[in-house]
This record gives structure tokens, C-alpha cells and sequence, in this order.
């Protein structure tokens, strides 16, 4: 096995391709390189894989880089983040540009050696041939591969290549099998019948991901290649074109695969799964209004590995107030995780620290510093990691409870500046309050938008839960309705409307009236927000308003006792 510490300065690097977000497998391979990186003293660089230059774009590789610094996932080497054609780091060490449309004459050089060396030669099939090859290999049972047709004349395909014909350029695998020492997995013997003359230029000139990924990973010094296992089949082409243009091999580590709970792949297609199938469950024949556009939602509809943009499909779950399940980062940000929980539950996903609490349990919570200075190849897991979000959001619960008011405030009203903007308008200078009432019960920055909701709603916004009224307000002696109309006039009364000063309103007139907190608290949510249910007293007048709060007790006595006299 090779030995990662062998190397004078380590680095590994994540490389993504700016084909669309950032999803959870990516995140989870950007954070292992990252933490590695850091527990070796080495670098971490980010390079961008925009060699399909028709699914790639530069929004997508800005999505991509901000979606990493919120993680918290910070490159030395790589693109700026807001100055995405300057780059960090790499520059003095002349290592940039970092995004391999901008590195063509590097891979030229790599093009030169290998036909020079005899290992690469242009092919004319068109895709039409090539389309036809792979049929008659399917007629025949035998799975297609790609080897140089005999008799093939080298120099005069060379000739045609200089000529300007359009071809591709193919590396001529060698026959021998290639063993991949991967750190994670063993050694790996991938024999001929797994490989065959891929493509490393394509027909528009541009490098394949196969050839660019190794003359980068050179380049740029790359020691230790981490990435998920469904790059595993690619690493013996990328052993041999390092055999052949003299290179080193780094050290390989593939991760194991992330799965839903019910042991399907975790695709970003899963979202739209999600939606089509509440789509068919309210038998909607048309999109609601003001989201996706007929025509495409019917294409949508039927073709069922389509996906609809981000956006459409944001707007047609909020529609149907359906709550996607989160495969980007993007979607947990949105959804109200910290970043620093989706880190600490990411790195469980195929590693464990291996150390338990002081009450014996695996040490599972931990922070991104502990992952920098734990983490290491050997006690990443061989076998699929099964995402689950109940535990996610057990963790997100108790990150949330855990932060100081005055964090949680800030934190909670910047994201709602950002997603939920409305909320911070309607609450004005009540929001610390609200704050502070939602925080022990908030899961996500999201769903604290649930426990807040009585603050949320216009004061007749919202029904008196009957059986609530049954109990709260009709029962007793004097009747919670009885109290109610006392009380009142003592909250009308309180000058200083703080949780503080509403709590102190309330208990004097209970201790003046020998009763019990509970007599006087259970009508008053009831009227204030239709259940029994809500935060303490105080916070939840305070949160409310003096208005409002009487406005609400007015609507509650109004109904509730024609309610009872009827
Ligand atoms: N660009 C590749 C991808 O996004 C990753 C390449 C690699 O890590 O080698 O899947």
C-alpha cells in the first residue's frame, strides 16, 4: 500500500465538474480532501472540469465554490471565489489556471508525447460507425470495446489527422491488466476485458475528463486522489496513461457510495421523483399556476428521467407545499442546516473517529477542526453509507439548541433575509422574542417557521381548535372564558410589553387571585393562537404585540361566548 506520508508536501484536491450543483457525494469528497489535507500539513486545491464545455457553465462553478465556502470548505490553490478568472495560491507556484478549458496547450504537450511514444492514434469512426459497432457487439452477446482495427495504418492516419479530417485521438491500452492500489479498497486488477482505447481528445479538440484528470493531477502535484467509487472503473485508464507519459501514480482512495434510507442511489433526480409523485397523488393534469410552463410540466410529467430546472421545481413543491428531500447543498442550506451540522453528518458517511463519549457511545458530533485533525484514509469504510435524514435533523435540532440566543438570532434572521424575507418584515422589532421562544424547538432555521407560525398569521388568521376551547375555556370556576375577560385588562395594563414584564403582569394577578399559572396561561393561548400549544407566556404575547394580543383575545371572547350561550 503506498504510503500517503511518503510525499514531501501532500496535497489532494477536489474536482468538480460545473455541470449543475453541488450535491452531498461531492460535498462529502471536497470535505475528506480537505480534511486530509489538513491532518497531513499538506494543500488542498480546487480545480474545475469544464472540459464538456456544452453541460458546463461558469454559474454552475460559482454555485459550486460558494456552496463550499458556506460549508466551510476552504481551497489554498484554486479559482477565487468571487474573482473566478484570478486564482489563489497556485499562481506563484505556477500550477493555475485552474479551469481546464484554460489549459489546452498543457494537454497539447500530453497529445505530442503519447503519439510520439506510439500510445495514442487518431480514429475517423463516426458516430453512426461507432453506433453500428455497438450493435453488432450486442447481436453477438459481447459487451463493445474500442481496440485499434487491425491493419490499422498509423502514419497515414496521421497524415489525415495533420490534413484536418475530423477524428478523435485514443489511447492505446495496454493488454496487460493494470492493478489499482487503492488505500480504502485493496488492490484491484482491472484485465483487458474492463478497458478498451478510450478517447482522449474529442472531436472538438478538447481533452477527455480521462486525459485531463491525469496530466492536472501531475501538474499540480496532486498526491492523493479522493473521490467516490463510481470513478473506480476509470482508474486503470488512468494508471496506464500515467505508465505511459512517465508520471507518477498518487495515492487512490474511493469512497463508498451514498444510498437512500430504502437503499436506492442518492440522485439528484430523487427531488424531482419526489414532486412528479405528488403530482400524480393530487392527479394534476396541469401545473399550478405560476410555476412551471404547461408544455414543459407535461414533458416533465411523462419523460421520467427529466428534470426540471432548480428554480420550476422550487416553485412547484412551494406550491404544493411539499418539502423536497435535500440531495444538493444547496437544498440543505435552503432547508435550514448549518453548515456545520451538514459537515459533521457528512463525514460520518464513510468515516468514524473511532473514539467514544465519556457515557461509551461512538463519538459521533464533532466539529470541522476535530475532522482536520482526526481524519485519515484508514478507517474510511469499504461499504455504501445510507443517508438519513431523521438523523440529520437530530443533529440539527441539538446544534440549534446548543447556540447562544444572541447567535441564534443572528443566524436564523440572516437566513430568513435570504429565503423567507417576508417573515422579518411582518415581525419588525418582535423578532427577538420570537427568537428566542422558537429556539428550543426549532429543528432547521426552516422548521423554527413552525413553532413560529401563531406570530405569522393575521390576527383572525386562524381557527379556535375546538376541543382546545372545550377544555380551556369552557371548563372550570371561574371559566377560562371567566378569566380571559379578567385578564384582559392586565395585559392591557402591562407598560413595559417584554416577555419579562407580561410574565410578572400575569403572575401578580394569579397570586392575587390564589390560582394557579395554568388557569390563566391555558386561555390565553388558546385565544392567542388557537391551541394550547405554544412558548412560554410571555414570549409568546411579546411576540405577538400588545395589539395584536388584544385584538386576538377580543375575536376569541366574541366567539367563544356565543359559542357557549348557543
Ligand atoms: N470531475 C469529476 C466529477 O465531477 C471528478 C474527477 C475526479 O475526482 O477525478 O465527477
Amino acid at each position: 500500500m503506498p504510503d500517503p506520508d511518503s510525499h514531501a508536501v501532500p496535497v489532494t484536491r477536489f474536482a468538480p465538474s460545473p455541470t449543475g450543483h453541488l450535491h452531498v457525494g461531492g460535498a462529502r469528497t471536497a470535505l475528506f480532501c480537505w480534511a486530509l489535507a489538513r491532518r497531513l500539513g499538506g494543500r488542498f486545491l480546487l480545480r474545475v472540469e469544464d472540459t464538456d464545455r456544452k453541460r458546463s457553465s461558469e454559474a454552475a462553478a460559482g454555485g459550486i465554490l460558494r456552496d463550499l465556502a458556506w460549508l466551510g470548505i476552504g481551497w489554498d490553490d484554486g479559482p477565487e471565489l468571487e474573482h473566478q478568472g484570478e486564482t489563489l495560491g497556485g499562481d506563484e507556484r505556477g500550477i493555475g489556471p485552474y479551469y481546464q478549458s484554460q489549459r489546452a496547450d498543457l494537454y497539447a504537450k500530453a497529445f505530442e508525447a503519447l503519439i510520439e511514444a506510439g500510445m495514442a492514434y487518431p480514429a475517423f469512426e463516426t458516430e453512426a460507425d461507432l453506433g453500428a459497432m455497438r450493435n453488432a457487439a450486442v447481436e453477438a452477446k459481447q459487451t463493445f470495446r474500442y481496440r485499434q482495427p487491425e491493419g490499422y495504418d498509423l502514419e497515414a492516419s496521421l497524415e489525415r489527422m495533420r490534413a484536418g479530417e475530423e477524428h478523435v485521438l485514443r489511447f492505446r491500452m495496454p493488454i496487460d491488466p493494470v492493478v489499482v492500489r487503492d488505500s480504502i479498497l485493496g488492490d484491484i486488477e482491472f484485465t483487458e476485458e474492463h478497458t478498451d482505447d478510450f478517447v482522449i481528445r474529442k472531436r472538438d479538440g478538447m481533452p477527455t475528463y480521462h486525459l485531463a484528470v491525469v496530466v492536472d493531477d501531475e501538474l499540480m502535484g496532486v498526491t492523493h486522489v479522493v473521490r467516490g467509487q463510481e470513478h473506480l472503473q476509470n482508474t486503470p485508464r488512468h494508471v496506464a496513461l500515467q505508465h505511459a507519459l512517465g508520471y507518477r501514480v498518487p495515492v487512490y482512495a474511493h469512497l463508498p457510495l451514498i444510498f437512500n434510507p430504502d437503499g436506492s442511489k442518492m440522485s439528484k433526480r430523487d427531488k424531482d421523483k419526489a414532486a412528479r409523485a405528488a403530482c400524480k397523488d393530487r392527479k394534476l393534469d396541469g401545473p399550478p399556476e405560476g410555476t412551471v410552463a404547461p408544455e414543459a410540466f407535461a414533458k416533465w410529467m411523462k419523460d421520467k428521467k427529466s428534470q426540471l430546472e432548480s428554480g420550476d421545481l422550487i416553485a412547484l413543491a412551494s406550491a404544493l407545499k411539499l418539502d423536497l428531500p435535500e440531495i444538493d447543498v444547496e437544498d440543505f442550506r435552503r432547508s435550514g442546516y448549518l453548515p456545520e451540522t451538514v459537515c459533521n453528518y457528512l463525514a460520518l458517511l464513510g468515516w468514524n473517529p473511532g473514539e467514544k463519549t465519556e457515557d461509551g457511545k461512538d463519538l459521533e458530533r464533532f466539529d470541522s477542526a476535530f475532522l482536520a485533525e482526526k481524519f485519515g484514509l484508514e478507517r474510511v469504510g469499504k461499504s455504501a453509507s445510507k443517508f438519513d435524514r431523521d438523523k440529520l435533523r437530530a443533529f440539527s435540532q441539538d446544534t440549534i439548541g446548543a447556540m447562544g440566543p444572541d447567535v441564534f438570532e443572528a443566524t436564523w434572521r440572516a437566513w430568513l433575509a435570504e429565503f423567507e424575507p417576508a417573515v422579518l418584515e411582518r415581525v419588525g422589532d418582535r423578532f427577538g422574542v420570537l427568537a428566542r421562544a422558537v429556539q428550543p424547538r426549532a429543528k432547521t432555521l426552516r422548521h423554527a417557521l413552525e413553532p413560529a407560525a401563531f406570530a405569522l398569521v393575521d390576527d383572525d388568521g386562524y381557527d379556535f381548535d375546538a376541543k382546545a376551547v372545550k377544555k380551556a375555556l369552557h371548563k372550570g370556576d371561574p371559566s377560562g372564558l371567566q378569566v380571559l375577560m379578567d385578564l384582559r385588562p392586565v395585559i392591557e395594563g402591562v407598560v413595559s410589553f417584554t416577555a419579562e414584564g407580561i410574565e410578572s403582569a400575569i403572575n401578580g394577578f394569579c397570586e392575587q387571585r390564589e390560582m394557579g399559572l395554568g388557569k390563566a396561561a391555558q386561555p390565553l393561548r388558546v385565544a392567542l393562537t388557537g391551541s394550547t400549544v405554544s412558548p412560554s407566556l410571555g414570549e409568546t404575547l411579546a411576540s405577538i404585540g400588545k395589539d395584536a394580543a388584544l385584538a386576538r383575545i377580543d375575536r376569541c371572547l366574541a366567539q367563544c361566548v356565543q359559542g357557549a350561550e348557543a
